[in-house]
């Protein structure tokens, strides 16, 4: 990190870096007038006008971030060359939020906030000193606070000190003449795709009778060219969904690491990571938006009891456990991804697989579901990763 000149005073008592997911959701919550006593300052390089993310998560009862969904599922579809199958998931929803309309969301809430402030910009790097962080940023400003939350990646594991894969989406927002999708239901995952070896599948979220998301998505550390993607698009679409005649309105990608690397390792009590660059991406599924909501509600209760910030705490050590084991068997291929998520599915229902990755089942419920899964396989990952 480079040297930057110490300011006699500070700045700011909070500096959210990056305003994604991560920093937008915990802007969100600081925004309350319980906060207005603190400085905030957001510093994310991009305009956040577009859409670029579509966030989806499964929830149960009402939750923070409604308001902004543009639509819930009561019902989503399975599908794999060992099992077709359709789950009502009630008292989940499985929502979807376009990120424009999340950042018009939150922006606008918090540009009635006096105490929260945005500065368009790249922060280059940071120093913590005895009593603050200093942040130098591209431009060669900078600025003090007394804590700072990092809500972006600024690096990542090599493939070769931990497990690690990268997932690979991409996605094409497509509007039909006709009245072809139910909008009810979603395809969480259809694997009926060729695997070439990895674990590739796709879903569909439709948002109307005319228009859905259709997207791909890879765990491999080998990324395609955009035409390969574009031709797996295409050929689904014609395939599976029998379109002949459709219209391409926008498309999104984005590469997420799953890994079980340490992200929470260079916390300090003023330097935080949160979000991805704080290991909220769940390692075995890529799902990250739910745990999110986990760390900033876990933030916002410590800042709120003068209580030490400890993410640890975010994530029991047996759920670590279970995400690494996951994440082996999918790694080393030892059975294919389609069949483990075929088991899961299959012996399963839904609400209680849910539970599962949302890190709220007891220990017997775990086991159970364990139980649904080849047995010796997971234990082979277990003792994999004790090694
Ligand atoms: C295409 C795609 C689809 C996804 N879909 C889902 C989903 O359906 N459900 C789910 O749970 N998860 C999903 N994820 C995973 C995860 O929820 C998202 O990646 C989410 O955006 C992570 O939030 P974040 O705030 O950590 O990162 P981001 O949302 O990427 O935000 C990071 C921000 O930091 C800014 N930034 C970068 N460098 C700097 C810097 N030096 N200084 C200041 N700011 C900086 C960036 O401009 C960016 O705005 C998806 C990911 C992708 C890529």
């Amino acid at each position: 990190m480079t040297k930057v000149l110490e300011k006699s005073y500070i700045d700011y008592d909070i500096v959210i870096g990056g305003g994604g997911a991560a920093g937008l959701s915990l802007a969100y919550r600081l925004a309350n007038s319980a906060f207005s006593h603190l400085k905030i300052l957001i510093i994310e390089p991009d305009s956040k006008q577009g859409n670029d993310h579509t966030w989806c998560s499964w929830l149960e009862g009402e939750h923070i971030f409604d308001e902004c969904a543009t639509t819930f599922y009561s019902n989503i579809i399975f599908k794999s060359k060992y099992l077709t199958k359709s789950y009502p998931i009630f008292p989940y929803r499985y929502r979807l939020i376009s990120a424009d309309k999340f950042y018009n969301y939150v922006l606008e809430e918090i540009s009635n906030c006096d105490h929260i402030s945005i500065k368009q910009g790249k922060i280059e790097s940071f120093e913590e000193t005895a009593n603050c962080v200093q942040l130098k940023m591209e431009d060669q400003t900078s600025y003090q606070c007394r804590q700072f939350f990092k809500c972006y990646i600024d690096h990542l594991p090599s493939t070769k000190d931990c497990l690690y894969v990268d997932q690979h989406f991409k996605g094409w927002w497509i509007e039909t003449q006709g009245e072809e999708f139910e909008t009810e239901t979603c395809t969480l995952m259809d694997f009926k795709i060729d695997q070439a070896g990895e674990v590739r599948f796709m879903y569909v979220l439709p948002i109307s009778k005319t228009k859905a998301l259709v997207e791909v998505a890879i765990f491999s550390n080998n990324l395609l060219s955009q035409e390969a993607y574009d031709h797996i698009l295409g050929k689904y679409i014609e395939d599976h969904l029998s379109l002949k005649q459709y219209h391409i309105t926008e498309k999104e990608f984005g590469v997420i690491p799953m890994t079980d690397y340490d992200f929470k390792k260079y916390n300090t009590q003023k330097v935080i990571a949160i979000g991805s660059a704080g290991g909220a991406i769940k390692p075995s599924t890529g799902y990250a938006f739910s745990q999110i909501q986990v760390q900033c509600d876990y933030i916002v209760n410590c800042l709120n009891e003068g209580k030490e910030i400890d993410m640890r705490k975010t994530k029991p050590l047996r759920q670590i456990m279970y995400d690494k084991t996951f994440l082996s068997v999918l790694l080393f291929g030892d059975v294919p991804g389609d069949k483990v998520f075929s088991d899961l599915f299959e012996k399963n229902k839904p609400q209680q697989i849910f539970k599962f990755l949302d890190e709220r089942t007891n220990i017997l419920e775990e086991l159970k579901i364990m139980s649904t899964c080849d047995i010796g396989l997971f234990t082979k990952a277990l003792i994999r990763i004790m090694k």
